[in-house]
């Protein structure tokens, strides 16, 4: 993940509400919603769209067909993990929400049995490193100062990292690694800022999901796959996955209002139509991150579940390359789409603004 992305990300943790002003048509209601880990000053307060509550009710019920006739997980990936991180509960967490996605995915048949995975995890940068060397991964990152952050997919996305310094301690985008964070006692989740729990939460299963999409083309890069859909696939997946690992403590709905309508100042930051953000070549501002989730949540919730997103997973029919797959599973262009959503989004810019 780019450090602008990081940036944008924790931008928030100074966020102040949005305080309703003034009555408008704009049809919907306030609802609350309680952060279900990590600390917080108040219940966080938005204003729905009528759309929104129906896409939030549609992706409940698409959440709990999900969890259906769960069974093991055959592509578990082979885990690398440093020594001193057993009793680590922020992973342990990580874990259990790519457990639920592997099952998930495998599910809507999706198993990729012979895609290999491997997951290292580790606090210093040495073990990163030297597990990434010996699995013959030697990734350019030269984008992130030549280290892993927090969260990524390299090597053909065959190999997922998750150093979980960066998850617990990075908050501003020209902060370091340090060795001092490195030996830093990892904080329990119940007293690190619930921002910083809902980014840990999502970040390995973010991976496995662009793994996944990897996967599903033999590891060839989809040109034409615009970047808020494969940004917005991979967030949606990790959210799906934590909500559905995190069901006895929150909703759906908390979920949405969380990270999808509170997490950034997106209104602000990232205020063009979606096809703006099909490129990060002309520059993105890390939009894709949070345009795409919502877009990808509206696809979900109205056209087919997720079935249909693991169709388009397994077309890849290279004649036809991405657009054409969309057409073939949605019965409609992108760019099509790119205009419902733009109209939905809209709508919840408008919220945001005035409610
Ligand atoms: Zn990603």
């Amino acid at each position: 993940m780019r450090r602008a992305v990081i940036f944008l990300m924790v931008g928030l943790l100074a966020q102040v509400l949005v305080v309703p002003s003034r009555a408008s048509a704009l049809s919907g209601r306030y609802v609350l919603a309680t952060p279900f880990l990590g600390t917080y000053k108040r219940p966080v307060r938005a204003f729905l769209t009528t759309k929104e509550l129906d896409v939030v009710t549609r992706m409940s019920s698409h959440l709990r067909l999900s969890q259906r006739g769960l069974k093991p997980a055959v592509n578990r990936g082979t885990w690398h993990i440093e020594p001193g991180l057993e009793r680590s509960e922020h992973l342990s967490m990580q874990r259990q929400v790519v457990r639920n996605l592997q099952q998930v995915l495998e599910k809507f048949n999706g198993t990729f049995a012979s895609w290999q995975i491997d997951v290292i995890i580790g606090r210093t940068q040495s073990y990163i490193k030297s597990q990434m060397a010996s699995l013959g991964c030697a990734p350019d990152l030269s984008q992130t100062g030549n280290e892993i952050l927090m969260g990524a997919a390299v090597c053909g996305r065959h190999v997922l990292v998750s150093n979980l310094t960066g998850f617990l301690f990075l908050t501003a985008p020209d902060q370091p690694l340090t060795s001092v964070l490195e030996a830093r006692a990892e904080p329990r989740a119940n007293s690190m800022p619930y921002l910083l729990e809902i980014r840990s939460l999502e970040g390995l299963a973010h991976e496995w999901a662009h793994s996944y999409r990897a996967a599903g083309q033999q590891g060839r890069v989809l040109v034409e796959e615009p970047a808020w859909v494969k940004e917005g696939l991979a967030s949606m997946w990790a959210s799906i996955s934590v909500v559905n690992t995190f069901q006895s403590r929150m909703t759906y709905r908390d979920w949405h209002i969380l990270r999808l309508r509170k997490f950034v100042h997106w209104v602000d930051q990232c205020n063009k139509p979606l096809r703006e953000y099909r490129s990060v070549i002309q520059g993105t501002n890390g939009c894709e991150y949070f345009m795409g989730p919502l877009a990808i949540e509206l696809l979900i919730a109205r056209h087919g579940g997720l079935q249909n997103v693991v169709e388009v997973f397994h077309l890849h029919d290279s004649a036809q390359g991405f657009p054409g797959d969309f057409v073939q599973v949605y019965g409609m262009t992108i760019e099509e789409f790119e205009h419902e959503a733009d109209l939905y989004i809209a709508q919840i810019r408008k919220a945001e603004l005035t409610k």
